[in-house]
């Protein structure tokens, strides 16, 4: 018999429910909230597993796909020995709290997020989310490099290549990938020691730590593991004594034959205001880029998403294509696109054709459309400084010639998801460190000069619209 009692449904758990579901409402908005959040009732919180109800199995799914990790991590806030979430499903959830005898998580489906585990320990690393594994991950032409590195790393025995480095725009799988690796060998091996950690947090560690005066122990909690992972490790460029630290760290476990893993948003060698030796020695081991998507791949990732998230509601193909075709920035945005799609259809009680889908979607399919070229940047920049378009190939280096030359590479890494290299190839053949410091340029004028930073603006805006 279980009775509320037993889930220790006291009035101080009651509170802590309701101050965690506030700051869900302030996460995710009040639509959100609504949908998702309100429904939900709380069964208690016992053995650090806190149980939840959802109305309909749907929404149980939908919950524990998005919101399940969110919703421990808040609960972890309010109390720190909480290490796991049930949901189950209960019809009546929403209106009545469990009748006495009666044991929910028997009595309904339930599903269980993956319990953090102690190397989880918001101390040092960060939490996985379940959600991304190798087996959620589609593999196409533009990612199959790094999906390969990916897997060998996390199958090996031995350190295969150190570090291994993976690279590309945002939203194109990186962070999947790094967490894949580490579920991947923690099922394996659940005692090897692994972190997982953004830059930006290791910096925040690093600066608290030395605002505590216990470097030593940051030092040790690093140099322990046994694969670090770093994600986004762009963010320490110009940090120059976190990158110090980083070095140090890297090295440490290198000479330990410990596997590291790293992400950027580019290459070691054109990650700009980072130390040349820390570049140099972030190339050192198999360096994996990660391309844009291509049509086949999208489509791949809508199929296997929709089935995952709403297996009993079929997508009409002729909707999966169109958003394929149509959403071509990121998987996030694509996974967001479907998301609302679903989600709408929910709501609405409707059946999802390719009419609703288009009308839901028009401010996302109309930022889609308007994918602007270099050429179209060159076109509009030469008119603009009343020059040719073929000033911005040629090899003048007038000063007349030269700046708006620079305007437009510099509009051209904004505007566009054209890598440095691919830029510079665009401008008559030019070096990716002529485009970089092509952006520095502008970047300082505008700081230093309003007209030309108007000019700028300007420019940026009629190529936007
Ligand atoms: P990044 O770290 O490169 O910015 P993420 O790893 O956060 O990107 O990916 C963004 C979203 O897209 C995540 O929800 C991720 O699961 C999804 N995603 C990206 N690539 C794939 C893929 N190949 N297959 C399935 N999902 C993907
Ligand atoms: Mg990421």
């Amino acid at each position: 018999m279980t009775t509320n009692d037993e889930l220790n449904l006291t009035e101080a758990t009651d509170q802590k429910w309701a101050r965690v579901r506030d700051r869900l409402r302030a996460e995710f908005g009040d639509a959100a909230y609504k949908s998702w959040f309100q429904p939900l009732t709380l069964a208690g919180v016992k053995d650090g597993e806190i149980t939840i109800c959802a109305p309909t199995r749907f929404m149980r799914e939908w919950v524990m796909s998005r919101y399940a990790d969110r919703i421990r991590a808040l609960w972890c806030g309010e109390e720190p020995s909480v290490r796991s979430i049930t949901i189950a499903v209960n019809p009546g959830a929403a209106a009545l709290s469990p009748a006495p005898g009666q044991n929910l998580a028997q009595a309904a489906p339930t599903a269980v997020v993956r319990p953090i585990r102690e190397a989880d320990d918001v101390s040092v690393g960060a939490p996985l989310d379940p959600r991304f594994t190798f087996d959620n991950f589609v593999v196409g032409k533009s990612n199959e490099l790094a999906y390969a590195a990916a897997r060998r790393v996390a199958e090996a025995t031995t350190v295969p290549f150190n570090p291994l480095f993976l690279y590309g725009g945002v939203g194109l799988g990186k962070t999947h990938l790094m967490h894949a690796i580490a579920w991947h060998i923690r099922e394996q091996d659940p005692s090897r020691p692994v972190i997982y950690l953004s830059a930006e947090k290791f910096m925040y560690q690093f600066v608290r730590a030395l605002r505590y005066q216990n470097t030593m122990a940051f030092k040790e909690s690093f140099r322990s593991v046994d694969v670090l992972m770093i994600d986004d490790v762009q963010f320490i460029s110009g940090k120059d004594s976190t990158q110090e630290e980083f070095f140090h760290t890297f090295n440490a476990l290198v000479d330990r034959n410990r596997q590291l893993i790293i992400t950027g948003d580019c290459s070691p060698s054109d990650l700009d205001g980072m130390e040349e030796r820390l570049r140099s020695r972030l190339g050192w081991g198999l360096v994996a880029d990660i391309h844009p998507t291509d049509y086949e791949l999208r489509l791949g990732i809508l199929q296997s998403k929709a089935e995952q998230m709403a297996a009993d509601r079929p997508l009409p193909r002729r909707v999966l294509e169109f958003l394929a075709h149509k959403i071509t920035s990121n998987v996030r945005e694509l996974e967001g696109a479907l998301n609302r799609v679903i989600a709408h259809a929910i709501l609405v009680g409707r059946a999802i054709t390719l009419e609703s889908t288009q009308e839901l979607l028009h401010d996302l399919l109309r930022a889609n459309n308007r994918r602007i070229t270099i050429e179209e940047i060159q076109k509009r920049v030469a008119e603009h400084f009343n020059l040719r378009v073929a000033d911005m190939h040629s090899a003048r280096r007038a000063r007349v010639v030269a700046r708006p030359r620079q305007v437009a590479m510099y509009l051209a890494k904004h505007l566009t998801a054209r890598s440095l290299p691919e830029i510079g190839r665009k401008f008559g053949g030019r070096d990716h460190t002529t485009v970089m410091h092509a952006i520095k340029k502008v970047d300082q004028l505008r700081q230093t000069d309003p007209a030309f930073a108007e000019e700028v603006e300007l420019l940026k805006r009629t190529l936007d619209a």
